[in-house]
């Protein structure tokens, strides 16, 4: 195995901190080959391996590694029910699988050796011809395994943790783009809203059933706004929507008729009562506040720290890497985590950039600041992205601080070929429409595409320009003023500055990193807020050369 030259630097670095029980962060760019680090790492230290992702998709670079590098290693992969299922369609919630009730609830003895979506549509082909479950088949496999690859809820939500039965402390676990643990709560929220109450409605069989889930919707409505932010709804207005426990049997009953149905008629659905059930469920943990969202209620934890408790455990070794990842103080105040870290910022170790470099620009005649999006101010964004489009070598990437604002710009863009994010929006039809022609890309900061997108020739990025419009701080909403305020009691501090600027910061940094793949990449930064033109943006943002700009 060839090492490039700071991969052989910090390597003993890396795995003497493992084997001294320190939590180590490695802060590196994607392109610069820290998967195959961390494995070889952690494999130094232990025998066995976690590797946990966000999503399935990025489970193929770390096989792709594994089969290149480590193929004396045994790999498993778990998948959740809903997907490893034959009988299910995508949206279903594993809860609600009836596994009791199905002819192939067996264990197979199968063996993993081609990359995880083959395998698995080999698994789903086979399981019925021979009579064993997919899931349950895959969750039997990680225990022999020397490396698994699991998502986040895997290791995260701690009812799915436990059902693993493997013991977590012989394994090295490396948590890979680990700045999302920011938000890591938001696995375990539970929304409530007309379409899903009315969809229940449907699928219950009992008038005693139906008419709750009506008087449930009727007060359910008056709770809710359309607004795209968090607002609180406080206890009392929520006696309104709250459910006897007769009225949760009524449901409850109902909810397992329709799963017993479903597994015999071998077509599994959404089961919406379920969803209703839920929801009542989550409320009982006084932990958990409910807000309106978007015309849904959306009941959630506001602090992340049940969730990332298990990173404090100084018997279970971890590694979390991000080309973002939050500071240190952030992630010990904020985020929470205690125990000892090892923090490595591999770039600042060896004094150069990894991957690509860009060059910064900062428009001085532009600001998103609230009191100041006025539709003028839109079209002056769309000039500016109008100047970029016409003079960018090829596709364009432009981060909006949100949907409103976006769609406010994208009214003056005449004539040239651009995308909107949406909620609808794959990473396939970006793809689709950037064959077509030169593209503006427009995406939502935290959204799918600035933190999704990879688009690339030959190793090569084919995004030469990131416009990032305006300062991306979260929105202050009831959710975030809560969370700002849970912190700030127990570190006696107020948090609330810090918490919006290091989000802001992760989101343009991700925006940016789509740009610069590979070493060879070479982008242009637009930064197109007045406000960037600060000591700690362009600091932060390796930016301390940018040009001032004007329209
Ligand atoms: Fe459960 Fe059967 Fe689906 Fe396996 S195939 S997850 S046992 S319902």
């Amino acid at each position: 195995m060839e090492f490039r030259e700071w991969q052989s630097k910090i390597a003993e670095k890396v795995i003497d901190a493992l084997r001294n029980n320190f939590l180590v962060i490695l802060q590196a760019p994607t392109g610069s080959g820290k998967t195959l680090f961390a494995l070889y790492t952690s494999l130094k230290v232990k025998q066995k391996v976690i590797f946990v992702v966000r999503t399935h998709n990025e489970f193929f670079p770390v096989y792709r590694e594994l089969s290149t590098h480590f193929r004396d290693k045994r790999y498993a992969f778990l998948v959740g029910k809903s997907l490893a299922c034959v009988y299910t369609s995508s949206d279903v919630d594993p809860q609600d699988i009836y596994c009791g009730g199905c002819e192939l609830f067996n264990v197979a003895d199968v063996k993993i050796n081609d990359p995880p979506k083959i395998s698995l549509n080999k698994l789903k082909d086979e399981s019925k011809k021979l009579g064993f479950c997919p899931y349950y088949s895959l969750l039997e496999t990680i225990k022999s395994a020397d490396v698994i690859l699991l998502t986040y809820p895997y290791l995260f939500m701690p009812w799915l943790r436990n059902s693993l039965d493997i013991n977590w402390e012989d394994y090295v676990i490396i948590v890979d783009e680990a700045h999302n643990i920011e938000n890591i709560s938001n696995m375990e929220e539970k929304r409530l809203n007309k379409k899903i109450i009315e969809l229940a409605i449907s699928q219950a069989k009992s008038q005693n059933a139906k008419s709750i889930l009506e008087r449930l919707k009727e007060n359910l409505e008056k709770l809710v706004y359309s607004d795209d932010r968090y607002i609180l709804v406080d206890n009392d207005k929520l006696a309104s929507i709250t459910l006897s426990d007769d009225e949760i049997d009524t449901l409850t009953e109902e909810y397992e008729d329709i799963r017993k149905d479903m597994i015999k008629n071998k077509s599994l659905t959404k089961n919406y009562l379920g969803s209703v059930i839920r929801f009542f469920e989550l409320l009982k943990d006084e932990k958990v506040r409910v807000f309106s969202y978007s015309n849904s209620l959306v009941a959630k934890y506001v602090i992340s720290s049940d969730f990332i408790n298990i990173l404090n455990d100084e018997k279970i070794s971890f590694m979390l890497m991000s080309g973002t990842m939050q500071p240190l103080n952030y992630l010990r105040d904020i985020i929470g985590i205690n125990r000892k870290i090892v923090y490595i910022d591999v770039e600042k170790i060896m004094r150069s950039r990894l991957t690509g470099t860009y060059e910064c620009l900062i428009s001085m005649d532009v600001t998103t600041t609230y009191s100041l999006r006025s539709e003028q101010m839109a079209r002056k964004y769309a000039s500016y992205l109008l100047k970029i489009f016409y003079n960018s070598n090829k596709h364009i990437l432009a981060i909006f601080p949100s949907y409103e604002f976006m769609h406010m710009v994208s009214k003056f863009l005449n004539n040239i070929g651009y995308l909107k994010e949406d909620s609808e929006t794959s990473i396939e039809d970006i793809i689709d429409k950037v064959k077509k022609g030169k593209t503006l890309i427009m995406g939502i900061a935290r959204g799918k595409i600035s933190e999704g997108i990879e688009i690339v020739e030959n190793g090569i990025s084919l995004i030469s320009d990131v416009a990032i419009v305006g300062i991306p701080y979260p929105p202050i909403d009831d959710y975030l003023k809560l969370r700002a305020s849970e912190i700030s009691k127990v570190l006696k501090k107020d948090v609330s500055d810090e918490l919006i600027r290091i989000q802001a910061l992760t989101a343009v940094k991700q925006a940016i990193g789509r740009s610069i793949r590979s070493p060879r990449d070479k982008a242009i930064v637009w930064l197109l807020d007045k406000r960037y033109d600060s000591l700690w943006w362009k600091k932060e943002l390796n930016c301390l050369n940018a040009r001032k700009i004007k329209l």
